[in-house]
Order: structure tokens, then C-alpha cells, then sequence
């Protein structure tokens, strides 16, 4: 299959010398990259007409809960640990495998549409739905299994042995890593340091080194986790985590909110990567993280949306918005984080992030052809003066026309192929009427509705 994308205005290669093509084609034969530039021959499957419109590689959303997408709204205006107790816990820990692969599924589509054509998945109860709705979408996850062996407040449920919950994602592991094409890769899940046994923590490090995969884990989430660490630990977590050797190139550090700048020096040592997630940084978890500090470092910081009760939309384009002004503020510096440093966070940051810098993160001729069509020819999004600009101040999903990942359109001129989108829909009310019965949700004591 050979498919031309043609009369592309701007292609963004997002490659090490940050070019930028104007005026250009892109060829993709079958799932990789061929040609880029002027030169066509005659013979293409398929004709995709870009005039006027912006090329930019797939973006990459690194922390996403798949679970969570029929959780959105479950739990607004409430501090962590009410979010996480009383209502994310309970919500998640009634989904069936069936309902898991609806919310998998729903928040995938949501995903294509932001333009998002890999994502690093926090860790969820049924890996399983997770692993049939990814590869319904035809989009990269990097997968993992949510794992809990301690702490108070937990469901009964969730509660695991070190071995058990090792062994079984091992098997995960040998079972799922590299299918769909190679697009599903198993990651390990850690939670917190809270709901980890420091054992666990280890193990789950040996295994991750021995099977040459990555590790998906909260850090420094909220304050009272580091007054938390030093009660039990004796010290912060990125230093205890330093302390017990599980710091290192395959950890994916989320939201890293509460660092010292020893700290962020030492995710500099061991090549620790970092998922920042501006919208649940004022939602949820409350607080800024060193951005700007760990990009001056050389440190991998890529953005992830989190859950849909955290955010509450799954569109990596608004947080890119996001990630570009919060910086602005906390540090009093307007070029802190400019424009096309929040675009590679999130396409080249990110697939270093996914430990898949190879493959994938730019436009190149041999990487993976994972490829949005941007149309910024909307009231919200002209004029034009600076397109790098209107893409991460300006634009939303809604400016987002196609996404390919694979070689494969999974939605194209604004329509998902791979799902009926409406059916969907229908279930996801549906569903969610059961979901407000059964954790007993009434807006009849919040508002005066009459
Ligand atoms: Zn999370």
C-alpha cells in the first residue's frame, strides 16, 4: 500500500535539526515513511489531498488511565485523596472486563480525534480489554497493569502479593508484548509509594530490566506523598527510589510535581523520564512542576493528559496549550517553555518517554508513519502569523482533520473508521446511568434544580 499525501503547506519533521518543509509530499509505503519532498512518481494507492493544511508527526500522550474515560466528571472540585477514595476507587474497582473495554475504547476514540497516535497507559484493572481495544484502534499503547500491595483506603480488591502480581505480568508480558503489529507493548505499573511496598518497588525494577521494558509509576504526586515517604522511609521518594537503585533510563516519572533540584539532578544521572501533566497539576494534584528546570537539564519531559476525571478532556492539545502558559506563570518568564519546545515534548520528548525514540516522534524517511493532517482554516485558529504558535496556543482536537498511525488512517477527514463513533456514544450514556445509580450520584443536593 502506497499512499501519497500531497500539497502539504508546512510539514513539521520535529527531527534533530528541527526542519520544517514547505510546500512538500510525504509518500508512505505501507507502515513506514518513504520519501519526503517534490519528486512523485505516478503510481499511489491512495491520494490525500493536503493543501493549505499543516503535517506534524502523531502526538504522544504519556499518561492516560484507559479506565478512568467513564469516570469523566465523577469527581470535580474535590482534593486527591477524596478523588482517589471515595470516588475513582469504587468506580474503578466495579468495572467489569466488558466495561473496561468500552471506557478503553471511548477514550481511544477520543485520543485519534486530539491527533494522539501513541499513548503510555497508567495502569488499569483488565489489561486484557485494554489490549483488544487498542488493537481495535490501531493506535501504540505502551500497556500496564495497575498494581497495589499496600496502603490504607484500598479496595480489598486491589490489594496484591509481590509475587502474584509479578508472575502475572509476566505473563501479560509474554502473551501481549508486540502484538497488534508491534503496536501494544507491556510496561510494568507501580501506583504510588503509598500503595508499594518497597519490595515490590524493587522486584518490579529486576523484572523490568530483565524482560527490557518500561516501568509506569505517580512520583512526588501531592505533598503529604513526601511527608509520607519521610514518615516510612526516612526520606523524599525520588531519593528513597534512588536510595533502593530503581531509578534508571526505563522509569517514567508522572507528574513529579513536589522535586528538589537535587532531585531533578538526580533524574538527570539515571536518565529518568518524565510525563508532566499540566491540566490535573491544577485540577487534582495541585502544583507545578520544574519544568523548565529539567528541559535546561537535558532531562525527557513529555506531557500526558491523565484521566478524564483529572483533566476533564483527553484532548493532548489543550495541554499542550497548557504546558505553554502555566510555565509563563509560575516562572514570571515569558519565553519560558516556547512554542516548539512544548511541540517536541510532545512528539519527540514523548517517544523517548515511550522508550520508542527510534521508531517514532518524527517525520523521517524509515520511522513509523504516525502522521496528524492539521487544518487551522477555523474562526478560532486565524489568522496565521506564526504556525508553530496557532498550533499550541490556538488549537484544539477540533482542528485535528486526520490521524494515521501505522501507515493506517484510523481517522480521517474527521471521521473515526475504526468504530461506530454514535453506537459508542449510546453506550457510554447508557452505562453510565448504571455507574450514577450504583455510586449514588444526585445533583438534587448540589444544585436547586426544580
Ligand atoms: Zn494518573
Amino acid at each position: 500500500m502506497k499512499i501519497l499525501i500531497k500539497n502539504i503547506n508546512y510539514l513539521v519533521t520535529m527531527n534533530e535539526k528541527n526542519e520544517i518543509y514547505k510546500n512538500t509530499n510525504i509518500v508512505i509505503n505501507d507502515n513506514l515513511i518513504s520519501y519526503i519532498g517534490n519528486v512523485l512518481d505516478e503510481h499511489y494507492d491512495e491520494v490525500y489531498d493536503a493543501e493549505d493544511k499543516i503535517v506534524i508527526p502523531g502526538l504522544i500522550n504519556t499518561h492516560v488511565h484507559l479506565s478512568q474515560q467513564l469516570g469523566r466528571g465523577l469527581a470535580d472540585d474535590v482534593d486527591l485523596l477524596t478523588w482517589l477514595q471515595d470516588r475513582i476507587w469504587p468506580y474503578e474497582s466495579s468495572l467489569s472486563p466488558e466495561d473496561n473495554y468500552l471506557s478503553s475504547l471511548a477514550c481511544c476514540i477520543e485520543l485519534v480525534k486530539s491527533g494522539v497516535t501513541t499513548f503510555l497507559e497508567a495502569g488499569g484493572q483488565h489489561v486484557e480489554s485494554m489490549v483488544d481495544a487498542v488493537t481495535k484502534a490501531g493506535i501504540r499503547g505502551c500497556l500496564s497493569k495497575s498494581v497495589t500491595d499496600s496502603g490504607k483506603g484500598l479496595p480489598a480488591s486491589f490489594i496484591e502479593t509481590v509475587d502474584d502480581t509479578l508472575k502475572y505480568q509476566e505473563e501479560l508480558y509474554n502473551k501481549f508484548n508486540g502484538v497488534a503489529s508491534g503496536r501494544i507493548k507491556i510496561w510494568l505499573g507501580l501506583r504510588t509509594i503509598y500503595s508499594n511496598t518497597d519490595a515490590l518497588i524493587i522486584k518490579t525494577k529486576e523484572l523490568a530490566d530483565k524482560l527490557g521494558t518500561g516501568i509506569h509509576m505517580h512520583i512526588a504526586e501531592i505533598k503529604d506523598e513526601i511527608e509520607y515517604a519521610k514518615a516510612t522511609r526516612g526520606t523524599s521518594t525520588v531519593e528513597h527510589l534512588a536510595n533502593i537503585g530503581v531509578l534508571g533510563s526505563n522509569l517514567l516519572a508522572v507528574h513529579t510535581v513536589w522535586l528538589t533540584d537535587e532531585e531533578v539532578d538526580l533524574f538527570k544521572k539515571y536518565d529518568v523520564k518524565v510525563s508532566h501533566n499540566p491540566a490535573a497539576a491544577m485540577k487534582v494534584v495541585v502544583g507545578f512542576a520544574k519544568v523548565p528546570e529539567m528541559i535546561e537539564k537535558g532531562i525527557p519531559v513529555a506531557i500526558g493528559t491523565d484521566g478524564a476525571p483529572s483533566n476533564n478532556r483527553m484532548d493532548l492539545m489543550r495541554d499542550m496549550y497548557l504546558t505553554g502558559l502555566i510555565h509563563k506563570g509560575r516562572t514570571l518568564d515569558a519565553k519560558s517553555v516556547d512554542a516548539y519546545e512544548v511541540l517536541k515534548m510532545a512528539t519527540m520528548n514523548g517517544a523517548r518517554c515511550a522508550l520508542m525514540q527510534d521508531e517514532i516522534g518524527s517525520l523521517e524517511v524509515g520511522k513509523k508513519a504516525d502522521l496528524v493532517v492539521l487544518d487551522l482554516k477555523d474562526i478560532a485558529t486565524l489568522p496565521i502569523y506564526d504556525f508553530i504558535g496557532n498550533i499550541v496556543y490556538s488549537s484544539t482536537s477540533r482542528n485535528v482533520e486526520s490521524t494515521m498511525c501505522d501507515g493506517k488512517w484510523v481517522y480521517k477527514h474527521k471521521k473515526i473508521l475504526f468504530e461506530d463513533e454514535e453506537e459508542i456514544l449510546d453506550r457510554i450514556k447508557e452505562k453510565s446511568k448504571l455507574i450514577a445509580e450504583s455510586l449514588n450520584i444526585s445533583l438534587e443536593n448540589k444544585y436547586n434544580i426544580i
